[in-house]
């Protein structure tokens, strides 16, 4: 009779640590799935960034000259002055 008492102990016991260990296991898994998705976005929102800075152009006031946003002044005259011309979105 105890040892009856003794397996289903051991077998309760058991029972529990394969609950943790799934426990242990989902969350990992819903972990790295998380990270996964979070890569994902940053490299979407680097890519966004890129294209976006790409497309959008600076026109010069003084000698309507188009540069890039990157430049740090007008290559054409020299002046700083940003007039910031956004790109026409593909409705
Ligand atoms: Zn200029």
């Amino acid at each position: 009779m105890s040892e009856m008492i003794a397996v289903e102990i051991i077998g309760v016991f058991s029972l529990m640590f394969l609950g943790i260990v799934i426990v242990v296991l989902w969350f990992t898994h819903a972990n790295s799935k998380l990270e996964h998705s979070k890569e994902i976005k940053v490299k979407k929102m680097e890519i966004i960034d890129k294209h976006f800075n790409d497309m959008v152009r600076i026109e010069c006031p003084y000698c309507k000259t188009i540069y890039k946003i990157g430049e740090p002044s007008c290559p054409g005259c020299g002046a700083n002055t940003k007039n910031i011309l956004l790109p026409e979105l593909p409705e």
